[in-house]
């Protein structure tokens, strides 16, 4: 997020003040059947100026950071970056159901800078762990099983371990820089 916005959500607004509308964003979107509030209708809501609405919707949680919506939307808007400010905020701002949604970024996050790629089996036990809910990893336990037993997921393997150590922190020290 750019740093000259003192109200962040003032910079979310001026971002897709240019969104025409049109939805090719929604269109684009592999994960709109799992928003509640669709990315075309999410712009308009700020374009609104109703960024309780916008802070509300999960929407932005959902968004996985494919890039399809920015790569297609005829006004070139950073729909993507908009997507992530709104999960910035959300956390900053401590809206309903970012604590809990948050969990699973700083797992995914943690996991990756660890393993050098992301380890699933590890991923999904730290982050049903911070979850502090043993009847939640019981529920996921079958799934975890048959993905093992067909070779979608891995137990963990020291491989590339910490490869990425390198690149994330100089990551945080241009981000670190003034
Ligand atoms: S594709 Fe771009 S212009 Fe069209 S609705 Fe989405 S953000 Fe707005
Ligand atoms: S970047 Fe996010 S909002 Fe855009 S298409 Fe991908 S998942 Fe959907």
């Amino acid at each position: 997020m750019n740093a000259k916005h003192a109200d962040p959500a003032a910079e979310i607004r001026e971002h897709m003040a240019a969104c025409m509308q049109c939805g090719t964003c929604s269109a684009s979107c592999p994960n709109a059947a799992f928003m509640d509030v669709s990315p075309r209708r999410l712009w308009r809501l700020a374009q609104l100026n109703r960024m309780d609405l916008v802070a509300a919707s999960r929407t932005f949680w959902m968004c996985s950071a494919c890039y399809m919506c920015t790569l297609r939307c005829p006004r070139g808007l950073p729909t993507t970056e908009t997507m992530y400010a709104l999960k910035r905020l959300a956390a900053r701002t401590d809206a309903p159901g970012a604590r809990s949604r948050q969990a699973f970024y700083r797992a995914f996050a943690e996991n990756l800078e660890h393993w050098g790629r992301v380890q699933e089996g590890a991923l999904m036990n730290t982050y049903l762990r911070r979850k502090a809910n043993p009847l939640l990893a019981l529920s996921f336990a079958p799934l975890g099983w048959k993905l093992l037993r067909r070779g979608k997921m891995h137990l963990p393997r020291g491989g590339h371990k910490g490869r990425l150590g390198p690149l994330l922190n100089k990551v945080r020290e241009m981000e670190a820089r003034p």
